[in-house]
């Protein structure tokens, strides 16, 4: 039987674990903290299939400097850490070039296209199936000019198949009753379904693998351990821990010890806030998003969770919870009956690579050891398809689409 170590216990890690162990592995997972407190803890919980487009475009270099400029605007750069950020800022820009996009629109649709071809199985064989909700997000508008500010995103998914009819005020009354005067239209993306909370997602199948036999552990892996140009384990501070193969799945920590490999990969963290409103006095059927405000809102985790934004700071600084309570505001002007007094913040770590397309790849170096990072803004989206493919790839099946776009040494082309 062979012997896996999977490294990092988010919604990647404990997914790819119990794919493993169900298809006749031997599992352990390790992680330094316990399973689902790192980006996968506070997510906004959307399973957003609709969202596959690189993040870097023509048209986000276009709104990139007023943002920049706006200490409260959805992407906030701490100078001090732009010289560290720069090599990763120029990779961005050039994934964004006009044919570069095309190609990255197509890898990314790829995998949304099969979401729930995976995830609907996989809820369904760790018994999450009460946790995903029927209906998806609606896309706010205050007037026809911020509508055709988002009309290039909108056609894009609808040019890749996604239907999402637009919304007049009658239709979004009859849908969410509680939203502001000010919105005078929408989009309903249907297939933007959310989960009733990421945290105990994670939970749930952590708990689904132990029951199959699986391994939970919690300790720091410092480094990997190699023999011969192969991978045999890791090292952790209480000794090396062997295994036929690992898989590294630390979100964004993951460079950190592909370094520890001689294998750098280009990884950022758009850090990101959430604020988490309980008794918010009102009820929500679906999630929403305001495009112009940057922000959304997800019923979810016993309450109403409000969050967005990207923060580009390094692993290591502090949170900055201005930028969580500044979210709050902008909620309740969609949702003027919106109660935020018994909130809590939370700061999490996306795992970013700069042209947004997850690396769901065997090493390129070391024989036995595999990647699966960078899910970005979409890890939560990703997980269940990432833990059937890297099961394919570590189990010697044919992953049934092409991996090319999503392999380590992309970013040596
Ligand atoms: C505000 C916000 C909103 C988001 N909304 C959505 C959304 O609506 N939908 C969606 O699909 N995605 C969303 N995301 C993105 C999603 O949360 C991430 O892509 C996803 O959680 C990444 O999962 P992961 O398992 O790779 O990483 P993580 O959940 O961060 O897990 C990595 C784990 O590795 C462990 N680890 C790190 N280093 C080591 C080490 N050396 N040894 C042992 N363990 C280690 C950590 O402790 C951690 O538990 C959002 C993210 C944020 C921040």
């Amino acid at each position: 039987m062979k012997k896996v170590i999977v490294v990092g216990a988010g919604v990647i890690g404990a997914s790819i674990a119990f794919e493993l162990q169900s298809r006749g592995c031997s599992v352990l997972l390790l992680d330094r903290d316990a399973p689902g407190m790192g980006a996968s803890y506070g997510n906004m919980a959307s399973i957003a299939v609709t969202e596959f487009m690189p993040i870097s475009r023509p048209t986000t270099w276009l709104k990139l400097p007023g943002w920049l400029l706006d200490a409260q605007g959805p992407i906030r750069l701490r100078p001090g850490y732009l010289p560290k950020l720069t090599p990763w800022l120029y990779r961005f820009l050039l994934a964004g070039l006009p044919g570069k996009v095309r190609q990255l629109e197509q890898a990314g649709s790829v995998l949304c296209n099969r979401v729930y071809e995976d995830l609907l199985p996989f809820v369904q064989k760790v018994g999450a199936e009460s946790m995903l909700s029927k209906k998806g997000c609606i896309s706010l508008y205050a007037g026809d000019a911020e509508y055709a500010a988002d009309k290039e995103h909108i056609d894009l998914i609808r040019v890749f198949g996604f239907d999402c009819p637009d919304l007049d005020r009658a239709e979004l009354d009859q849908l969410e009753p509680g939203l502001s005067k000010e919105i005078t239209r929408g989009v309903l993306f249907p297939q933007n379904r959310f989960l009733s909370d990421p945290h105990h997602y994670v939970q749930r199948i952590v708990e689904c693998l132990t029951a199959t036999g699986g391994q939970v552990q919690q300790g720091e892996v410092l480094s990997l351990h190699l023999q011969g140009g192969k991978v045999a384990g890791v090292q952790t501070a209480s000794g090396i821990l062997e295994a036929d193969d690992v898989v590294l799945c630390c979100g964004a920590f993951t460079g950190r010890l592909s370094r520890t490999a001689g294998e750098p990969i280009p990884l950022e963290t758009e850090r990101g806030y959430h604020t988490q409103i309980m008794q918010p006095g009102i009820a929500l059927e679906h999630s929403l998003i305001w495009p112009a405000k940057a922000f959304m809102v997800t019923p979810t985790a016993g309450g109403i969770r409000v969050g967005g934004t990207v923060e580009l700071a390094g692993l290591d600084a502090a949170p900055d919870y201005r930028r969580a309570k500044v979210l709050v505001g902008r909620a309740q002007s969609a949702l003027p009956g919106l109660q935020a007094k018994q909130t809590s913040e939370w700061m999490g770590h996306r795992p970013a690579l700069p042209d947004t397309i997850p690396l769901i790849s065997p090493s390129a170096r070391h024989q036995g050891l595999f990647y699966a990072t960078g899910h970005g803004h979409l890890g939560l989206t990703y997980s269940a398809t990432t833990a059937r493919l890297m099961a394919d790839l570590i189990t010697g099946q044919k992953p049934p689409i092409d991996m090319t776009p999503y392999r380590i040494n992309r970013f040596q082309d």
